[in-house]
C-alpha cells in the first residue's frame, strides 16, 4: 500500500451516495446503516431521490451503532443529454420550504407512473398499475418496481434488462417527468443549508469540451462539489473528474449509489469491488460548509 492508501485506511472509509426503501432501494434506512457498520464504514450519506424522511431513522440507528449519518438527498435536473443528478449533502431535513418543493417533485413522479403503464400496455405487455403498486409493497412505486413486474412476468430476465430495453432514460416506455433546471436544484440545496454536488458525471455523456462548459455553468450557479469516486466510473473517468474538480476548485465526493437488491452488482462502500472513499473528503466538505455559514 502506498502512503496515500495508508492515510485513507487510517482515516476510515465512507459512502456518500446511498438509497433506502424511502425511495428505490431495498434496505430500510435502519438496515442500511446497520449494513454500513458491518461493512466497516465510518460515515454514510443517505441520499434518497426527492425524499428526506428516512434521515431521522438512519441517524438514530447511526448513533446507536456508531456510524455517522450525513443527511442528504438526490435531485434530478432537466438537461438535454443523459441523466443529470445533483446530490445535496448536509441538508437541513426540517427546512419547510425544501420539504414543500420535494412534495412537488414526488407528485411529478407519481403522475408519471400511469403514463409508463400505458406505454408498456401499448407495446403489448400485460401490466397494471395495481401490480406495480403491489411490487412496491406500500412504498411509492418507481421504475425498479415496473422492472420487477416485467421480470416476474418473464418479459425480461433482470431489472437491468428492463431498464436497458424499455424503461431506462430515453427507452421506448420512458416517460420524462417535468424537472427543475440544475440552477434551481443547486439553489434549493443551498436554501436547505446543503452542499450541492454533481452526481456521477459519467451519466451525462459529454465530450471533454462540453463537460468543461457544463462545469463552468454549474460553478456559476454555485456548485460546491463533484462525485469523483463512483461505482461505474472507469479509472480514466476518475482521473478526468479529479482534474475538473481541481480546475474549478470543487470539493471531491464519492459514493456507491447502493440500491440493495435493485442493483445487486453494486455493494455498499465498495461499489463493484474497487471503490474506496476516504473520510478525509468528508472533513473537507464540513470545512467548506462551516466557512460558508460563518
Ligand atoms: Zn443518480
Ligand atoms: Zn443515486
Amino acid at each position: 500500500m502506498n502512503s496515500e492508501g495508508r492515510i485513507r485506511e487510517m482515516n476510515g472509509r465512507i459512502d456518500l451516495h446511498t438509497h433506502s426503501t424511502i425511495s428505490d432501494g431495498t434496505y430500510t434506512p435502519a438496515e442500511l446503516v446497520r449494513y454500513g457498520k458491518k461493512k466497516g464504514l465510518r460515515a454514510i450519506a443517505l441520499t434518497d431521490h426527492d425524499r428526506i424522511d428516512g434521515i431521522e431513522e438512519a441517524q438514530m440507528v447511526g448513533e446507536e451503532v456508531g456510524v455517522e449519518v450525513i443527511p442528504g438527498v438526490e435531485l434530478s435536473a432537466d438537461f438535454s443529454k443523459g441523466a443529470m443528478h445533483l446530490l445535496g449533502l448536509f441538508i437541513d431535513r426540517t427546512s419547510p420550504s425544501f420539504l414543500r418543493r420535494l412534495a412537488v417533485f414526488q407528485a411529478a413522479r407519481r403522475e408519471r407512473n400511469p403514463k409508463i403503464v400505458q406505454r408498456l400496455q401499448e407495446m403489448g405487455f400485460k401490466i397494471t398499475e395495481e401490480e406495480v403498486a403491489a411490487a412496491a409493497g406500500g412504498r411509492p412505486p418507481g421504475r425498479p418496481h415496473f422492472a420487477r413486474v416485467l421480470m416476474e412476468k418473464g418479459y425480461v430476465h433482470s431489472i437491468t434488462e428492463a431498464f436497458e430495453r424499455y424503461i431506462g432514460d430515453g427507452k421506448p416506455a420512458y416517460v420524462k417527468k417535468p424537472q427543475p433546471s440544475p440552477e434551481v436544484c443547486i439553489a434549493l440545496i443551498h436554501e436547505a443549508n446543503g452542499i450541492a454536488v454533481l452526481a456521477h458525471p459519467n451519466t451525462i455523456h459529454l465530450t471533454d469540451r462540453k463537460l468543461s462548459a457544463l462545469f463552468e455553468r454549474l460553478v456559476k450557479a454555485g456548485l460546491d462539489g463533484v462525485e469523483v469516486y463512483y461505482s461505474t466510473h472507469t479509472p480514466e473517468e476518475t482521473v478526468r473528474y479529479e482534474r475538473l474538480a481541481d480546475e474549478w476548485n470543487l470539493l471531491k465526493t464519492g459514493g456507491s449509489d447502493f440500491h440493495g437488491e435493485h442493483k445487486p452488482q453494486i455493494d455498499l462502500g465498495v461499489g463493484k469491488g474497487n471503490l474506496r472513499v476516504s473520510y478525509a473528503l468528508l472533513d473537507a466538505l464540513r470545512e467548506r460548509r462551516e466557512n460558508k455559514t460563518a
